[in-house]
């Protein structure tokens, strides 16, 4: 028998889940397809973490309108799924002639995108950031810049949606689509009338199974330094150089958890599954002496590379197929895709898949309850919460200070974690300086035990990952 439904979303990075949480304030069948084992896999798992100001977008692409309407819904957003938003501003720092002369350009873009900015000397800008290199000499503050947790917000935003009704297929790879008179055959078993198209760096093949693509995607590999918590004392703003041709440059961006990235670099490759590490990390150690100096590279703790969908035209392409009705493309979200995608999945939904339906707001919407955050909490709520479960009162990570109680929260959750990366991800057990040299192994139990499998079937990351290959003793 086959499975109808009135929309099914490609992909559950953060474009497909925002346009799935959007859809589930209506009452249409949704059903989004993810060909992994968690959400968030592809770009959205892997990048900087930054809702940049739109002070940098080429004028008049979709690029440039996406990021700054997506910037103004992000802390509204984030609000509603209650994840962090931090409101933590950027330094653009210049330190030429050259460079100085570049900044005009984005001084400009600002006045006349109503961008919020303060122009700074490099003293002025040195006693906010002392680690700000000696050839700084004018920066362009850009306080309305922000930075979440990315996976945070689609995990957020998938488990919303679910409690409100979307479904949701993980490990399950769209192979084949074909059009068969109002509705679209999806591997053969599933129907839709509205087909869209979320797939990231396989944005191309997907449209390919259905007529030429009019995009290729041609990736661009990001590679990027960790450095364990700082507490502010190496860097407060995300510092960015001046913009080139090649991209945004190598950043210095403090994350939501008070760890700071170094990097990107930006480099082609054939190959949209290739996030290995390698060359791309002596760039990012060459390039970030042009903004910072006394980089503390003894607090690093983990390397990390992501791959923007970028495709072979110079923009975002969302529109619907010009010869295939129904058929919506989100496709080349490359950077700045997380920022933007806020505004893209509202005019997604809005303008593109309601007014082909006569669809209802759903009544008895459910908001979901946030992820329970210990080290937010005062000593007098842990000692509620722990009289309440004494598992909130077992430490399992001592680098990130994480709870049983909080493992097993993920776990349970729609769109809960299944794979010890999965409660990495959503509670951070294994994210500070051990990687999870200490804790895997409870972190492994957990799983097992919350979902009922044998240690020997609980996967690290992806298929094949599995941690345990056989018993030394008595199964656990
Ligand atoms: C290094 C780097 C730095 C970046 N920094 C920033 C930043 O600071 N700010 C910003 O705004 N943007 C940034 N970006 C861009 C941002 O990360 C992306 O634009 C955004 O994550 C794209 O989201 P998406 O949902 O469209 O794609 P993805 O997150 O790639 O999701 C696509 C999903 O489709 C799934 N899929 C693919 N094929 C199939 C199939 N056949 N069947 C089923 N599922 C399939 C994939 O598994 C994946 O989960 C950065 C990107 C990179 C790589």
């Amino acid at each position: 028998m086959k499975l109808m439904f009135d929309v099914v979303i490609i992909g559950a990075g953060i474009t497909g889940s925002l346009i799935a949480h959007r859809l589930s304030k209506s009452d249409l069948r949704v059903l989004v397809l993810e060909k992994e084992n968690d959400v968030a896999e592809g770009a959205t798992g892997a990048n900087s973490a930054m809702v940049h100001s739109g002070h940098d977008p080429k004028p008049g692409t979709l690029k440039c309108k996406y990021n700054l309407e997506g910037n103004r819904m992000f802390p509204d957003l984030c609000k509603e799924l209650q994840v962090s938003y931090v409101p933590i501003g950027a330094y653009v720092a210049s330190g030429s002639p050259e460079e100085e002369e570049r900044l005009e350009v984005l001084i400009n873009q600002c006045k006349e995108r109503n961008v919020p900015f303060e122009v700074l000397s490099g003293e002025e800008a040195k006693k906010e950031e002392p680690h700000l290199a000696d050839r700084i000499s004018k920066v362009l503050s850009l306080p309305s810049t922000g930075i979440v947790t990315p996976w945070e917000v689609t995990i957020a935003a998938m488990e919303e949606a679910m409690l409100n009704g979307v479904e949701l297929r993980l490990d399950c790879e769209v192979k084949k689509i074909e059009k068969k008179d109002d509705a679209f055959l999806i591997n053969d078993e599933i129907e839709a009338k509205v087909l869209v198209n979320c797939a990231g760096a396989h944005c191309d093949e997907i449209t390919g199974m259905l007529r030429p693509s009019p995009y290729k995607v041609l990736p661009k590999k990001g590679e990027y330094f960790v450095l364990d918590h700082l507490d502010g004392s190496f860097v407060k703003h995300v510092i960015y150089p001046v913009p080139t041709a090649k991209g945004k440059g190598v950043l210095a961006v403090p994350t939501v958890h008070g760890n700071v990235m170094l990097g990107p670099n930006s480099d082609f490759t054939d190959d949209p599954e290739d996030d290995a590490t390698g060359d791309g990390l002596e760039y990012i150690r060459n390039q970030i002496v042009n903004t910072m100096k006394d980089v503390p590279y003894h607090k690093m703790i983990h390397t990390f590379a992501g791959l923007r969908p970028n495709i072979d035209l110079s923009d975002f392409y969302i529109r619907e197929d010009e010869e295939i009705n129904n058929f919506i493309h989100v496709a080349g979200i490359e950077s700045p895709g997380l920022s933007a995608a806020p505004a893209i999945a509202r005019d997604v939904v809005d303008e593109m898949i309601l007014p082909k339906f006569t669809s209802k707001e759903k009544e008895n919407y459910v908001h979901r309850k946030p992820f329970i955050r210990m080290d937010e909490m005062s000593d007098e709520q842990i000692n509620e919460l722990i009289a309440k479960d004494s598992s909130f009162g077992k430490l399992v990570c001592r680098c990130e200070k994480i709870s049983e109680g909080q493992i097993r929260d993920v776990i349970n959750r729609k769109c809960g974690a299944t794979t010890i990366k999965g409660v990495k991800m959503r509670c951070r057990p294994g994210m500070g300086r051990c990687q999870g040299g200490f804790c895997e192994p409870e972190v492994l139990k957990i799983l097992a035990q919350e979902l009922h499998k044998k240690p020997d079937e609980i996967l690290l990351d992806k298929d094949g990952s599995n941690v345990c290959v056989a018993y030394a003793k008595e199964e656990l």
